[in-house]
């Protein structure tokens, strides 16, 4: 099996002119089967205009009549309004905020358009993705369009593709002949003709089905064939019996929920067969998981393993550190505070504890995989919002100790429908259920109109007591004029609204220690309110703190929001959340409703879910999962169950080996699978 005409650079292959050289690297096209992977974002029906359906992505070609930008109630949308006729009828097009358009469709001139189309008011109207003027005289009926960029047209790939198409003959087909046959695919390298020049709709379809079905089936394998990789190593199995378990257990100054219980029982088989444990710990913030974390540390540590907790910000590792040191005060277990900024003098009294042993269990933030950190026996890994570190950061702290166990831990739950059918051959343990003496946060969304009867209940809570977040969104933590935005919104709420109560402010370009001084206000007490931009987000522990605001809340995602919750609601007293906003769209107002209306983290991830499509899912854009090239983890959700049936149905008959070399074709460096 010779590959090499396939790997081969494409600009080897073939000749790419300079104008498309940039976009090509961008987009990562550097080999002849990234090339051919490349595959279409949509097809374009070229029809004439009453041959239109609504829904349909359509590419009409006609004459402008007139072009006019319009005035929009939405202050912020500059709408311009295109007429287009061709000899059958008259189309529409909509384009959003670009009203020099009007300059550049003039009436008279020829265009081609394309996009979705919709029917409404005996009318036809498009939001164009694309248009192109005098454009060439219509060939065939589907017209690929390929993702966007600048400087390459879907003519250009289309150019390349046509010089490079024969070599898809070479491309390997993964699936064993026998699945092929049953399930009558269409082979390889018609798929990947159909799929780039597709003769009629029928075609199109079968290559793209084949083509996904292939991709999922190999990732399928992929999955299971590293699972084996590790199970062989049989160090590290600890002793575990009924009597180290309760001790742990009586660490706690509270028993541990039904949930904590099972997770905790499902973490004591991992430590103690054969093979380390990679386990990822999902469970909605507050509902017990550092507990657990410990506890499984605590287990370790009986049997002379040191653990490392990991966590992404200076403020939640000094929480946990500040939690676990209280829970194991009376106790001779040792615990140890790495941060970044520390004087060199403390930080190598640290590590000279941690490398002899002294210390058991050393919390700190990514400063933890710094070459300085030496371990004496690292056994256990804990990686707290495991999301938000890199592939690398996380395989650097494993790196840390002779092939450690390691407990990934997330409070952005992925849908359980997903997660089983992603993480099938990995080990994800729920904990469903919160600490009892919760209650449930009452969430309102407010409009503008009602602030000033939000801000006298929120006076009336102060008064007895309550203490109050008043959240501030960045939506990029370097943004000078919206931190301006954050800092005036802190002396408003100070001098203007909240006169009588003490005001303190936190944001992200703050140093540590100021940071670490206003959260530390607000603990204890001296602040009543603390204005802040997302660094709330993770970590913070106020169980006093019962109100939280979130203003312009419209620009926050579903599962950010949730998590903001998660911060109050922690206490006896009952907590309110203030949404402040006015969403512009139906999409956010469908967002501020989903939260008002539910407190499960799993639903609230799946209507994240529906709405942003599994590519942007939060907690998963970290997971190390290759980028798809056709598949759709959202979409192609039947495609995916389908292959994973037949990849455990047909395990006997896989080709291994072909398999891992057909995954280092099509993803190469870049395929990793879950790495949690
Ligand atoms: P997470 O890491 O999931 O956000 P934590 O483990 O930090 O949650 O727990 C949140 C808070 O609840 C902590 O103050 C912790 O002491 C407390 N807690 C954890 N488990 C229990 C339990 N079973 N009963 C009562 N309180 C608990
Ligand atoms: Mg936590």
């Amino acid at each position: 099996m010779d590959l090499t005409p396939l790997t081969e650079p494409l600009d080897e292959a073939v000749r790419v002119v300079a104008r498309v050289a940039p976009a090509l690297s961008r987009l990562k096209i550097k080999r002849v089967i990234d090339l051919l992977n490349h595959f279409p974002r949509t097809y374009n029906h070229r029809v004439n205009i009453n041959q239109l359906k609504p829904g349909m992505y359509a590419s009409v070609t006609g004459e402008v009549v007139s072009a006019e930008n319009k005035a929009t109630k939405r202050r912020r949308m500059k709408l311009t309004e295109v007429l287009v006729k061709d000899d059958t009828a008259t189309i529409k097009a909509v384009f959003f905020n670009q009203p020099w358009l009007t300059g550049r469709l003039l009436p008279g001139m020829r265009v081609r358009l394309s996009g979705p189309v919709d029917y409404a008011y005996n009318a036809w109207s498009m939001k164009p993705s694309n248009f192109e003027l005098n454009p060439p005289p219509a060939s065939h009926g589907l017209e690929p369009e390929y993702p966007l960029s600048e400087g390459l047209g879907s003519e250009d790939i289309a150019a390349l593709l046509n010089s490079v198409m024969d070599r898809a003959a070479l491309i390997p087909d993964p699936l064993p002949q026998a699945l092929v046959e049953k399930l009558r695919l269409m082979p390889v390298a018609e798929a990947y003709k159909q799929a780039h020049f597709p003769d009629h709709m029928k075609a199109l379809e079968a290559a793209r089905l084949a083509l996904k079905y292939r991709e999922f089936f190999m990732l399928q394998i992929g999955l299971r064939l590293r699972r084996l990789s590790e199970a062989d190593d049989a160090e590290l199995a600890i002793a575990v019996d009924d009597d180290l378990r309760e001790r742990a257990m009586k660490y706690f100054p509270f028993e541990f929920t039904d949930a904590q219980k099972r997770v905790c029982g499902e973490i004591v088989t991992d430590l103690t067969t054969p093979g380390r444990m990679h386990r990822l710990l999902q469970g909605d913030v507050g509902s017990g998981k550092t507990a657990v974390a410990l506890y499984a540390a605590l287990l370790m540590l009986d049997n002379g393993y040191q653990a490392a907790i990991m966590a992404p910000t200076e403020v939640l590792a000094r929480q946990h550190f500040a939690n676990i040191s209280n829970y194991l005060k009376k106790t001779k277990v040792r615990v140890g505070l790495l941060l970044g900024g520390m004087r060199k003098s403390e930080r190598d009294a640290l590590m000279d504890d941690v490398a002899s042993g002294k210390i058991h269990i050393l919390i700190g933030t990514h400063a933890l995989i710094e070459d300085y950190v030496k371990f004496m026996k690292l056994g256990l890994c804990v990686i707290d919002e495991q999301h938000k570190f890199g592939v690398k950061q996380r395989a650097a702290l494993r790196a840390k100790g002779k092939r450690p166990h390691v407990l990934a831990m997330s409070a952005t739950p992925i849908p359980r429908t997903l997660s089983m059918t992603l993480y099938g051959a990995l080990d994800v343990s729920v904990i469903d259920e919160l600490p009892p003496g919760r209650t449930p946060v009452k969430t309102e969304w407010i409009n503008r109109k009602r602030e000033q009867h939000a801000y006298e209940r929120i006076r009336t809570e102060l008064k007895e007591g309550g203490r109050a977040y008043f959240v501030y969104p960045l939506v990029n933590e370097s943004d000078k004029i919206e931190l301006k935005d954050a800092i005036s919104y802190a002396e408003t709420l100070k001098n203007r609204i909240f006169p009588e109560f003490r005001v303190g402010l936190v944001h992200g370009q703050m140093s540590t220690a100021e940071k670490d001084e206003a959260v530390g206000l607000f603990r204890s007490g001296a602040l009543d309110i603390l204005a802040a931009t997302v660094v709330v987000e993770v970590g913070v522990d106020v169980p006093e703190a019962n109100i939280m605001v979130i203003e312009n809340a419209e620009r926050f995602g579903l599962s950010q929001l949730h998590q903001l919750r998660g911060r109050v609601g922690r206490g006896r007293k009952q907590s309110y959340l203030f949404l402040f906003g006015d969403p512009r769209t139906e999409e956010s107002v469908k967002r501020l409703n989903v939260i008002c209306m539910t407190h499960d983290g799993f639903r609230i991830a799946e209507e994240d879910l529906k709405m942003r499509g599994f590519g942007d899912f939060a907690g998963t854009r970290q997971s190390g999962l290759p980028k798809l090239h056709i598949g759709d983890f959202d979409s192609d959700y039947e495609v995916l169950h389908r292959a994973r049936i037949d990849a455990s149905r047909y395990t006997e008959r896989v080709d291994n080996d072909l398999i891992r070399a057909c995954l280092e074709l099509h993803f190469g460096r870049r395929y990793r699978l879950l790495d949690v």
